[in-house]
């Protein structure tokens, strides 16, 4: 395959600064050098992460790519979005430990935290040297997050947590677990060390979807923990939608990052592929299905970038990230999909990416919100209608 050089139909790249385009350009070098060669091997392995990238990940400021100081990249929320649309052209497995890692556990601990847990945890978490998982979901709390049943309940001077969180990513590798609970003043998150009495992370095996990404159960029975270990600065279910509301921005963007991937792929292998005296990309039938593709990714770019401008601005609603999660990740499944028809039965190995990314977007399309969740969510934004 030829080298990857990005999808930009209506010379968007005018429209970013050198640095946001530095760090785009960064990423999808490391990306096509370090981790491409690596990803088949990690997805024949069912639910394993290149981990040895991890400290060049934090080195390349990539996680926490938009937070400020402790180490943090501080840039803007494009060039954030870019990195995350670069890192899912790798694998949305890549991305998914960037996005769990920066938005679902550093942001709430900058957001929310004490000094001390700022302090404690930020600059390892940025430097790639700690890994952080976020257990909000469980069993049987999905989709509706007020259902949830794990219970902090104060003893003496601090806390005792009794629950499972489910589903739960990097949660075997995280040295600290920020588990959201029920207690008396409303859901409250706790940030669990991986060696507290109680607590036990096992991996779920058997996944089609982001096999090179580790999914684990949380278990915690009877777990105590200092008082200084809650963020101390929220209450309610607005801390952990807060989180999910900037992983879904990023993974808006990273839809269009394993979108371009699969275009790529098909074009040039429709290019190459003869069948009847020609190659496959000159039919008809074909090209109807890549200008299909390239008009998707290119509207989904103009939604993020509109975003990600208007969330620099302070100006984002969070119906409107739920419409670019939505509508993106839709776009990115149905591309994968068309992409890896065109492959034909070569389509199906993992000599090819179009399937380990379409199957990867089931994922997508289900986490952060699933896709009917959106529907809903913008649907008593438009209506004022409630019918969650
Ligand atoms: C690989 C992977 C990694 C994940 N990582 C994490 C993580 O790190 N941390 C974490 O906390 N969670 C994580 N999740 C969990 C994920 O966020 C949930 O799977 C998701 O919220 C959906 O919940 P559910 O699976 O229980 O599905 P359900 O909520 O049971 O939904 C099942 C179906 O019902 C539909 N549905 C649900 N409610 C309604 C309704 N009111 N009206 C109409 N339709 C509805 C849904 O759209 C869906 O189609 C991960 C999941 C996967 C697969």
């Amino acid at each position: 395959m030829a080298e990857f050089t990005g999808v930009d139909f209506l010379h968007l790249d005018e429209l970013l600064s050198d640095e946001e385009k530095l760090a785009r350009d960064t990423v999808r070098e490391f990306v096509s050098k370090e981790f491409l060669p690596l990803i088949r091997e990690h997805v024949r392995q069912d639910g394993s992460f290149p981990m040895h990238l991890v400290p060049e990940l934090g080195a390349l400021g990539l996680f926490g790519t938009n937070l400020h100081g402790y180490g943090c990249a501080g840039m803007n929320n494009v060039a954030y979005g870019l990195v995350m649309q670069e890192l899912e052209r790798g694998d949305s497995g890549l991305r998914s430990f960037a996005s769990v890692q920066g938005s679902l556990v550093m942001f709430p601990i900058h957001s929310y935290g004490s000094d001390a847990q700022k302090e404690r945890w930020l600059p390892p978490l940025a430097a790639g040297n700690a890994i952080g998982c976020f257990g909000l979901t469980e069993p049987n709390a999905g989709s509706h997050v007020a259902g949830m049943l794990t219970k902090a309940v104060r003893k003496g001077d601090g806390w005792v947590l009794n629950g499972s969180k489910y589903w739960i990513t990097n949660g075997s590798l995280a040295d600290v677990s920020i588990v959201w609970a029920k207690t008396e003043e409303g859901v409250q998150g706790f940030l669990v060390e991986r060696d507290r009495k109680g607590f036990e992370a096992r991996d779920i095996k058997g996944k089609f979807s982001l096999r090179a990404s580790v999914t684990s159960e949380l278990v915690l029975q009877d777990v105590e923990l200092p008082d200084e270990n809650r963020l101390p600065g929220v209450q309610g279910l607005r801390g952990p939608l807060s989180c999910l509301n900037q992983a879904r921005y990023g993974i808006a963007w990273g839809a269009v990052g394993a979108a371009m991937a699969c275009y790529d792929e098909a074009l040039q292998y429709t290019r190459e592929r003869a069948v009847q005296g020609g190659p496959l990309a000159g039919k008809q039938l074909t090209q109807e299905r890549l200008v299909a593709m390239l008009t998707e990714i290119t509207k989904a770019q103009l939604l993020v970038l509109r975003l990600g401008r208007m969330k620099d601005e302070g100006n984002l609603h969070h119906a409107m990230v739920s419409m670019a999660k939505r509508n993106n990740v839709n776009a990115a499944l149905e591309i994968a999909r068309a992409a890896r028809d065109l492959l034909g039965a070569n389509g199906i190995v993992d000599d090819y990416q179009a399937m380990r990314h379409m199957v990867n977007l089931e994922t997508v399309r289900t986490y952060e919100g699933t896709h009917d969740i959106h529907t809903l969510i913008l649907g008593e934004h438009i209506t004022g209608i409630r019918a969650l």
